[in-house]
């Protein structure tokens, strides 16, 4: 039997996600999460796809290395243990890779003190990936570890794109400028839709979409990320389900000396209280549809600030590219909300952008074109696949050391 499986682990504060997947033909072959750890009533949920029926137990999981064990035993009951010889290396998500990391890194102790001087830049997510490292290392020292960076597909960035306009010095010395995220995502979106196009991610431009909870914009020329509408942090650039995007940096100096807040009240006010939720008290874009439909004034006006940024947005990157391939929408929002589609792209026929109603309107897991067949610039629907992606990582850089 070739041994061809990798694990991927997305490991959060207080939750693990993880897949195991074949990558001799990219199938999945088990799915679950752990959340709530350290708390009383952990829930774990194991689904292999073997017989694809979801099973579980909600108990306390105190730490991260029992979660992981209870992972481990739940793989093991489907004859997918993580001491098999047909598991080959344990692809991990961080988020943070900072200048350094351009590429899936497979991990060792050098490696992990760099991810760890980098948690002054990503205080919520670099610690929880580091305990989840330490934590798989622990538990398979054997096996090759791999870390696949969520800001390494923007370190192509060029400097005018990545670098705020303050002092160089200050910047430099905190380490200030922009490094994107969800950078997985939007390289394995604009290179499916390359090949949806039929051609070599080299030959086109393409501007990514990617509207989940969190959301981000990327202007990919030639395979490459030129820019990203993430920052320093995933604050920056779209409204997003709790997050405000843009904003004018003196809001936060007006919250703190006229409005008499912390730093970390206005950090939680801008992260998880702004942006749509912020905006009407929803941030799930099915919700906020439902009330649009019946009227509500808020939720529309929620719905016409995310696409005036979303514009924005599209219009930027179609200056920034000069030329555009394709626009590609993806994650929760993208791939199943066509109203934001259609509203997003409505009024630039003159940039050759133009959805047509009907493809819009079909519902489907496949990457597809929503655009006529006559439109310059091809609007496409490219479900993302992150863990697809961090196993391919994982697997290729396994495979070639
Ligand atoms: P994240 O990974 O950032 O948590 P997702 O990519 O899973 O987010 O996107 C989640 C969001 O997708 C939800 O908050 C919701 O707004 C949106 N969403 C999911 N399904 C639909 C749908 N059928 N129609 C419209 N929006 C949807």
């Amino acid at each position: 039997m070739s041994s061809s499986r990798v694990l991927v682990l997305n490991s959060g504060s207080s939750s693990v996600k993880y897949q195991l997947l074949d990558m001799s033909d990219g199938s999945r072959l088990a799915v679950g999460l752990v959340e709530r750890i350290g708390e009383e009533s952990s829930r774990l949920k194991h689904t292999p796809l073997s017989t694809g029926e979801t099973r579980g137990f909600t108990a306390a999981i105190p730490d991260h290395d029992a979660a992981l064990k209870a992972v481990a035993a739940e793989l093991a009951k489907d004859g997918l243990g993580l001491d098999s010889p047909e598991l080959v290396a344990i692809g991990h998500r961080v988020v943070h890779g900072g200048k350094h990391f351009t590429e899936p890194t497979v991990i060792d102790d050098t490696v992990l003190a760099e991810i760890e001087r980098l948690i002054p830049v990503a205080p919520l997510h670099n610690p929880a990936n580091l305990t989840g490292i330490r934590t798989a290392r622990a538990l398979r020292p054997d096996l090759p570890q791999v870390a696949v960076f969520d800001t390494a597909f923007h370190t192509t960035m060029p400097e005018s794109a990545a670098r705020y306009a303050i002092d160089v010095k200050t910047a430099d010395e905190h380490r200030i400028r922009r490094y994107g995220f969800h950078g997985t995502s939007h390289a394995y979106v604009s290179r499916a839709t390359a090949e949806l196009l039929g051609k070599a991610p080299e030959e086109v431009n393409v501007i990514v979409l990617h509207l989940g909870n969190g959301a981000s914009a990327s202007a990919v020329r030639g395979g490459k990320c030129v820019d990203t509408s993430m920052g320093l942090t995933p604050l920056e650039g779209l409204v997003m389900g709790t997050r405000s995007g843009d904003m004018d940096p003196a809001v936060i100096f007006h919250l703190m000396r006229v409005g008499g807040m912390s730093a970390d009240e206005i950090d939680t006010l801008l992260n998880k209280k702004s942006g749509l939720i912020g905006l009407c008290g929803d941030n799930d874009m099915r919700e906020i549809r439902r009330r649009i439909d019946e009227g509500d004034e808020e939720a529309q006006l929620a719905f016409d600030i995310y696409i005036h940024r979303l514009k924005k947005y599209i219009g930027a990157y179609y200056a920034v590219l000069g030329r555009v391939d394709a626009i590609a929408f993806t994650a929760g929002v993208g791939e199943n909300a066509a109203p934001v589609r259609e509203a997003a792209v409505a009024g630039l026929e003159e940039l050759g952008l133009v959805v047509d109603g009907e493809l819009n309107a079909v519902r489907s897991d496949a990457p597809r074109l929503i655009s006529p067949e006559y439109a310059r610039v091809a609007v496409a629907v490219v479900p993302t696949d992150e863990e697809l992606e961090i196993a391919t990582q994982t697997y290729a850089l396994v495979k070639a050391s």
